[in-house]
């Protein structure tokens, strides 16, 4: 499901007809697009002629929409609760709201929206009644002016920006929406948020294939029990010790048919691997990668690596098992990608040719303000890369977020409604994703640092049981009146590939104190 890459689609194939070239060779874009084409069948939806949307484009989307609560010291605690945040400027006796947290203000909550004006009721009613029901964030950008602070009242403005033609995506095929919201505290400009939605019909996945079922016969049944007791048994020769895999009836050393079994401690690397993208097989989602373990006894295994996107696996890449359940009745061993590695580094990425990667020189980013010592930008250079930030995707942070934005869409917290709607359980919601980026700035630079905008595009959804390293790169730096600003090019890879990709804007006042 990657969104991004799936809407870049439509541009992609615009321009080719324009030019009647091909001008993509990302291998991403194309495989979303042949997976759209080949895996989904789509709900029956009533063309919209384009006309009847655009004349939607300059209307009101909310028109003096009023925050339901004032700000407040509760809601930002469940807010930095959520996201792991723990900036001294949002605790203590005078705090302010996280910026990120902007557009929870602005939040209908449990009981909806009021301050929604006809013409957005009536788009949706539009969209709604040709078969678009569903709807899914996947573009926010946010600009902060000033902060917000306990007892600021909310109000708000919002325009419907732009319709988009049809355009269909791994999700289902529909229109997105952009809004433009300004927002202000006490009558003054607080921030201002552009929001793009995907109102969509949901693809009706054709009903996945089930795995090949392992053949059990005498020879191996043995292995299979150990699987059963998530134990990874490899045979030992009774002969000559030597340890052998797969399990045969004899040794291929000395020819001995005795043997017993030891347990594989877990801990492996890729040897080798292939992607696989074609032929497509029922129970397969290519591409995805098939790595030739090798295990830390010595012997090798075919297995799956997961917890990382395909193409970043690699010969070397730390692993270590896991017994995954397929389906009902098939546990697998698999082999999940360990941090660490080569792999979740962005490095060789082009951002600049000024100044090398900043490894050693101790922690650059760790505690207050190390970044701007020796003078604003002076520690700070182009193509600086921020450490990376692991966030393992359990359902209580999917829920906690969602609900700490006060957004109820059934789809970030209920596992059957999400199902009902296409997804394969809960995912995380834009807000959330949002929160976590200013989280992950702001701790790199130090509780001294202001965001002032965050961009965000959301790709492969966030769903429970994966983990999401975030990884910054510097690509500028400005020296201003304020202090010195860095713009930081945001990546969340999961294990399905980018969640998220964005560009983060973040002031260092100058004497390092806020
Ligand atoms: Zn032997």
């Amino acid at each position: 499901m990657h969104l991004a890459s799936t809407e870049k689609v439509g541009h992609v194939r615009a321009a080719r007809h324009a030019e009647g070239t091909s001008v993509s060779s990302d291998s991403t874009v194309r495989g979303a697009a042949s997976d759209a084409g080949r895996d989904m069948a789509y709900n029956a939806v009533r063309d919209i002629p384009y006309d009847d949307l655009k004349a939607f484009e300059g209307r009101a989307a909310a028109e003096a929409g009023i925050g339901k609560d004032l700000v407040n010291v509760p809601m930002i605690r469940h807010w930095c609760e959520a996201m792991g945040d723990t900036h001294p400027a949002y605790a203590g006796a005078d705090p302010i709201a996280p910026p990120t947290m902007m557009q929870a203000w602005t939040m209908g909550g449990l009981s909806g929206h009021e301050g929604r004006s006809d013409a957005y009721d009536e788009l949706f009613g539009l969209l709604d009644g040709a078969g678009y029901t569903s709807v899914v964030a996947t573009d926010c950008e946010q600009e902060y002016v000033r902060a917000l602070r306990p007892g600021d009242e909310i109000s708000f403005d919002a325009v419907i920006e732009s319709v988009s033609e049809r355009k269909t995506t791994k999700l289902g095929t529909g229109h997105f929406v952009t809004t433009r919201m300004d927002i202000r505290a006490g009558g003054e400009l607080a921030g201002t948020h552009r929001f793009r939605i995907l109102k969509y019909a949901p693809a009706r996945r054709k009903p996945k294939g089930k795995r090949p079922r392992p053949v059990i016969n005498r020879d191996n049944a043995g292995f299979w029990e150990g699987v059963a007791a998530h134990r990874l048994l490899i045979q030992r020769c009774g002969g000559c010790g030597e340890l052998r895999f797969p399990w045969l009836p004899g040794c291929n050393a000395c020819g001995s048919p005795e043997w017993d079994t030891i347990e594989a401690s877990g801990e492996g690397t890729v040897y080798s691997y292939v992607v696989m993208h074609h032929p497509p097989f029922p129970a397969f989602d290519p591409p995805y990668a098939v790595g030739l373990i090798e295990l830390a006894e010595g012997v090798r295994i075919v297995s799956n690596v997961i917890g990382v996107p395909y193409d970043k696996v690699r010969v070397g890449l730390p692993v270590r098992l896991e017994f995954q359940r397929v389906d009902e009745e098939l546990e697998l061993p698999l082999f999940r990608a360990l941090g660490g590695g080569p792999p979740f580094t962005s490095g060789g990425e082009p951002f600049g040719s000024g100044g090398e990667p900043s490894v050693g020189g101790g922690e650059p980013c760790a505690g207050g303000g190390a970044l701007v010592e020796g003078g604003p930008g002076g520690a700070l250079r182009v193509g600086e890369e921020l450490p990376a930030l692991e966030i393992p995707i359990t359902r209580i942070l999917i829920v906690a977020g969602a609900i700490a934005s006060r957004d109820y869409q059934d789809v970030h917290h209920d596992a059957e409604l999400a199902k009902a709607k296409g997804s394969p359980d809960i995912f995380m919601n834009i807000l959330t994703t949002n929160g976590l980026i200013g989280r992950y700035i702001t701790d790199r630079f130090g509780p001294t640092a202001v965001l002032r905008t965050v961009a965000i595009r959301l790709g492969a959804p966030n769903y429970p049981g994966d983990t999401m390293v975030l990884s910054g790169t510097v690509e500028a730096v400005d020296n201003g009146p304020d202090g010195v600003t860095a713009m930081v090019k945001v990546v969340g890879t999961n294990g399905i590939g980018k969640h998220v990709t964005g560009t983060v804007a973040v002031t260092l006042p100058p004497g390092g104190t806020a």
